[in-house]
């Protein structure tokens, strides 16, 4: 891939030189952020292709823009492979990315001020499920769940007994930094026992849920968002699904309502992600992110770090370091300079701020995309130990550095020209 970025460098050397230097950041260091991964080159070179070129707004067949044939076949093509593999009535593709998807589901559905019952942040809920500080929990009157102080799961009781209380008119459930399964069919039976609309945002385990290894919320959810750039592997971008009865409002909401023109340059490689996702291989690997995970936290549990919930269901571990000495920042701090990728969480009920929590996040989706397995769980949950032991020793932690380039060494990354 080098000499791709080499032809940039020649016209432009500033970015260019950055470009270098951020693919040789992901060459050799271990990424452990949760919500990343790494695309396959056919996703790549659509993401970099030609149709970034094409105004289209408007549906297949009904555009604002002449031109669009071949735009128009790639739009459907994605849409019937998104309704496949996930067994959906309707789908929209041309969300920006995951956050305005969720925006655009509550202005096609509800009035400003209308009440959602939806997972708080700092319990493992995202911004857009009614944070104070995002649109939505400015726009709507968000009432919080959170998950049991006991066991970190989530109360699907409280749910229900939120639910009586406040009369929500869309119940949303799914979570990005929740690392157990989610009975989808549950918190739907209380959206329909309320007269509410269910939403599950499935941003985080939609490759997982693709790969049959997470409950479906389909079919009987009626309204499922996704980001494609996590699990799915695929670019950033995201994708709308619902019943038929929704169809009409959320493509309307998406557009005019929303957004302008589609990015068909994601859309076509959404296509490519959502392709690849249909065959055994993806299965196989997904299987492998979620054993490569449950290796990674028991390793950690055994050399006494605390486990959010107590271990993993899914692609993601949250690390609790209340007893080690260290804070999530810190650990975040440490880890990058030896070059392990984490990102600094809340955990549940964090006395800490979020500028400062008390955890990490860990996801096992993108080292497995390069193709690491156990063995190399037991190696990095004993970097990450060994770094969190010795945050401010400089020699153990040079060492350390090195042990990382030669486990990133074994798996490359991107070798090929595009
Ligand atoms: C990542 C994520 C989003 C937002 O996606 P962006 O593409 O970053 O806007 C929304 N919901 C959940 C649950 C997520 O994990």
């Amino acid at each position: 891939m080098r000499k791709f970025y080499q032809k940039i460098k020649k016209e432009d050397p500033i970015v260019g030189d950055i470009l270098l230097k951020e693919l040789k950041r992901q060459q050799t260091t271990i990424e452990l952020i949760a919500s990343e991964n790494f695309v396959s080159e056919n996703v790549l070179r659509a993401s970099a292709s030609i149709l970034t070129n094409k105004y289209s707004e408007g549906y297949p067949k009904k555009r604002y823009y002449g031109g669009n044939e071949f735009i128009d076949q790639i739009e459907e093509l994605a849409i019937k492979r998104a309704k496949k593999l996930f067994g959906a009535e309707h789908v929209n593709v041309q969300p920006y990315s995951g956050s305005p998807a969720n925006i655009e589901v509550y202005s096609a559905v509800l009035k400003f001020g209308d009440t959602i019952l939806g997972m708080a942040l700092d319990q493992g809920g995202h911004l857009t499920h009614g944070h104070p500080v995002n649109f939505s929990g400015k726009a709507y009157n968000f009432v919080q769940y959170g998950v049991n102080k006991k066991t970190h799961k989530i109360d699907y009781e409280e749910i229900r007994k939120l639910a009586k209380k406040h009369k929500p008119k869309l119940i949303l459930s799914g979570a990005t930094a929740y690392s157990r399964k989610i009975d989808f069919k549950k918190i739907h039976k209380i959206a329909k026992e309320v007269g509410a609309i269910s939403m599950v945002d499935m941003a985080h385990i939609s490759g997982l849920v693709a790969a049959k290894l997470h409950p479906s919320p389909f079919p009987f959810t009626d309204i499922v968002t996704t980001t494609t750039h996590k699990t799915l592997r695929g670019p950033r971008g995201a994708i709308i699904f619902c019943k038929e009865e929704f169809a009409k409002q959320i493509d309307k909401a998406v557009f005019p309502g929303m957004q302008g023109g589609p990015h068909n340059q994601t859309t076509a490689a959404i296509a490519i992600a959502l392709g690849e996702a249909a065959k055994s291989s993806f299965r196989k690997y997904s299987k492998q992110i979620i054993k490569n995970a449950d290796c990674l936290s028991k390793e950690l549990l055994k050399k006494g770090i605390k486990i959010i919930s107590g271990g993993t269901d899914n692609h993601l571990i949250l690390v609790d370091l209340t007893n080690q000495n260290i804070s999530g920042k810190e650990a975040e701090k440490a880890l990058e300079e030896i070059g392990i990728i984490v990102n600094k969480n809340m955990v549940p009920y964090d006395k800490r701020s979020p500028f400062d929590p008390s955890g990490i996040r860990i996801g096992t989706a993108a080292i497995t995309s390069r193709g690491m397995k156990q063995i190399e769980m037991k190696i990095i949950a004993n970097l990450i130990f060994q770094t969190i032991q010795n945050k401010d020793n400089t020699t153990i932690k040079q060492k350390i550095k090195k042990d990382v380039k030669k486990i990133c060494k074994k798996f490359p990354l991107y070798k090929n020209e595009l």
